[in-house]
């Protein structure tokens, strides 16, 4: 199908589903997911598993739910979960563990490169012997890191918060809505990553082009309760694999492609740094996000935005003026030129007007 010439570098969630997923939602074998009777959700579910390197999957309509899910499955109401303060979970999730799980966000500052300093954490984690403070039961990692840049977080790192938790008694949450885009950046199998979790949660709505959903990933008992508080929060879901055949298509076809993606971005991001008035840390480019500042008088992010617009590229705004790009499926190298000439004439020091 003909899309319109804008160029979409909002999110990888506004990938179309391709053909192949469309017919495959068109073909699903479907049943009552409720009654755990849709065999193509079940086939999808020991896929996501599998693959994840854990022993079972639940599929979720998106990954708000499934970190939800994940999140009041590990603690008990009026425990703390530990939380980066530039996570999705504590920035964009509309506060739902505290809402609905009676839970206390505590957060930790989020390091340049995505991680939470050790010592942070350890500073975090209150003494369980004084009753006047909440208990804290678990702690969330952002893999790949959105508001960082979309870096991967170090295997390394992994380890050593692993060993951290472990020792203090505490189960790991990883959000890893963006974790095939880490695997290929680090060039590792995702089950290298996955160890390190006790569970974790990946999309396939973004850079895996299907049209809903999420994975919750874990062990038995952690997958049942998972499943439960789905039902609970208005997630159960009938035929759903019409939308399990699509995300079945991604598993199995768009996720070697993230490599197309990465280079993309990093094609944006090296010819954006040529232009004076963008400040953009290149580092910080490893996988589909690139991240960066305008400072040009003439320009808030928000006119800048309206301006690039108006050029037929759209990027967006995600904290602190900065401006996030993001390459998807539906990006060409063209568009990359292009979007980077449309940011070279809004910028041009001989344009008059800022729109
Ligand atoms: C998109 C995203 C989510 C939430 O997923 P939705 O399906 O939009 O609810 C969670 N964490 C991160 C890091 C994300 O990028």
């Amino acid at each position: 199908m003909e899309q319109p010439t804008m160029i979409e570098l909002r999110s990888d969630t506004f990938t179309l589903p391709t053909r192949a997923m469309r017919q495959a939602a068109f073909d699903a074998e479907v049943g009552d997911d409720v009654y755990g009777e849709d065999q193509t959700v079940n086939r999808l579910e020991r896929l996501a598993a599998q693959m994840l390197g854990k022993p079972a999957a639940c599929f979720m309509p998106s990954g708000t739910m499934a970190n939800l899910a994940s999140i009041l499955t590990h603690c008990p109401r009026g425990t703390e979960i530990l939380v980066g303060d530039e996570s999705d979970i504590y920035n964009y999730e509309a506060g739902g563990a505290s809402v609905v799980g009676g839970l206390v966000y505590h957060p930790v500052p989020t390091n340049p490169d995505g991680t939470l300093a050790i010592a942070a954490l350890d500073e975090a984690i209150r003494d369980a012997s004084d009753s006047q403070f909440a208990e804290a039961a678990l702690i969330c990692l952002e893999n790949t890191h959105n508001r960082c840049g979309g870096v991967p977080l170090p295997l390394a790192y992994l380890a050593e918060v692993r060993e951290f938790a472990t020792a203090r008694g505490l189960a790991i949450h990883m959000d890893g809505a963006r974790i095939f885009n880490a695997a290929a950046a680090l060039g590792v199998a995702p089950t290298e990553i996955t160890q390190y979790a006790d569970s974790l949660q990946f999309c396939l709505s973004k850079g895996l082009a299907a049209p809903v959903g999420s994975m919750a990933v874990g062990d038995e008992r952690f997958i049942y309760r998972v499943r439960r508080l789905r039902k609970m929060l208005g997630g159960g879901m009938r035929q759903i694999g019409m939308m399990a055949a699509p995300a079945l298509v991604a598993l199995e076809t768009m996720v070697e492609r993230l490599h197309d993606d990465h280079r993309l971005a990093r094609r944006l991001a090296e010819g954006l740094a040529q232009i004076p008035s963008v400040h953009i840390d290149l580092q910080t480019v490893q996988t589909n996000i690139v991240i960066f500042e305008v400072r040009d008088k003439r320009y808030t992010w928000k006119t800048f935005l309206d301006a690039l617009q108006a050029e037929g590229v759209r990027m967006g705004e995600l904290g602190h003026g900065r401006i996030r790009a993001v390459t998807h499926y539906g990006i060409s190298s063209e568009d990359i030129d292009r979007a980077i000439a449309a940011v070279e004439r809004v910028l041009a020091p001989t344009r008059t007007s800022s729109n």
